[in-house]
């Protein structure tokens, strides 16, 4: 999140509704007869829809492979690395499903792709909960498209994509301290986050993050109100 612009569109999921997208992608993997061994969830973003498609399609073969931008000295290079490696026998000689929670470059996706192939993998098919427009990468099985780019905030990242949004709109705005309307008014004018919307999919949770916050020394209170640290 640390690349993106000022403001940006931002959407608040919740359980049940990434819970629905599993199913999805479950249902289609069924409907085309693909039976994978093993399931490949891409670390740490698909760790959840990986659990939950193991049990739509009654699997027990879940591994994980970590992709990262950052290798060692946190410079950026171009395309995504493979951080660890899969253990010896992972995915040889078996079919495998690669699932992730979003293509957005798809840099992730389409590089996990080529490593367990690389592996002598057998059938080696590829999933998203969901798939912006920008992504180079189509997997085969998508639980949505999203016309609108926007930065999805899932139930598994919930504080910790709060805790920077908030933190960041309160570096940009032009006051110091900020009450609990001045944030809500901040999430909304720069990530069109509305109050309505976060409470229906995340329901008194504003309290919980700024604690946490405060916790994690990122912001202290005052007086009813909060400013960075
Ligand atoms: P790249 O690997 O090139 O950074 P990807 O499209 O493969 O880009 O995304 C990598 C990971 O970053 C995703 O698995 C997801 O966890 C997170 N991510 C990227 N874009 C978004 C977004 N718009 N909303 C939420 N998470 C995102």
């Amino acid at each position: 999140m640390s690349d993106l612009p000022d403001d940006f569109k931002c959407t608040i999921t919740n359980w049940e509704y990434i819970y629905d997208l599993c199913r999805t992608v479950s249902t289609q993997v069924k409907r085309d007869d693909f039976e994978p061994d093993v399931v490949v969830a891409l670390a740490r973003g698909g760790w959840f829809a990986g659990r939950c498609i193991c049990d739509f399609l009654g699997l027990n073969d879940l591994t994980s492979l970590k992709m990262e931008h950052y290798v060692g000295t946190a410079q950026k290079t171009g395309e995504p690395q493979v951080r660890y490696p899969m253990p010896e026998g992972s995915v040889e000689g078996k079919d495998v499903l690669i699932i992730d929670d979003i293509a957005d470059t798809g840099g992730s996706i389409k590089r996990a792709d080529e490593y367990v192939r690389e592996r002598n993998a057998g059938e080696v098919r590829t999933a998203t909960l969901q798939l912006l427009g920008t992504s180079d990468f189509d997997p085969d099985f998508v639980g949505e498209r999203l016309d609108e780019w926007a930065w999805i905030v899932y139930p598994w990242n919930f504080i910790e994509d709060m805790i920077d949004l908030i933190a960041g709109v309160m570096e940009r705005a032009d006051q110091e301290a900020f009450s609990r309307a001045e944030i809500r008014r901040c999430l909304s004018e720069y990530h069109s986050v509305e109050r309505i919307e976060m409470e229906i999919a995340q329901p008194n949770r504003l309290g919980e993050v700024l604690a946490e916050m405060e916790r994690r020394d990122v912001i202290e209170s005052e007086g009813g109100k909060w400013r960075l640290v």
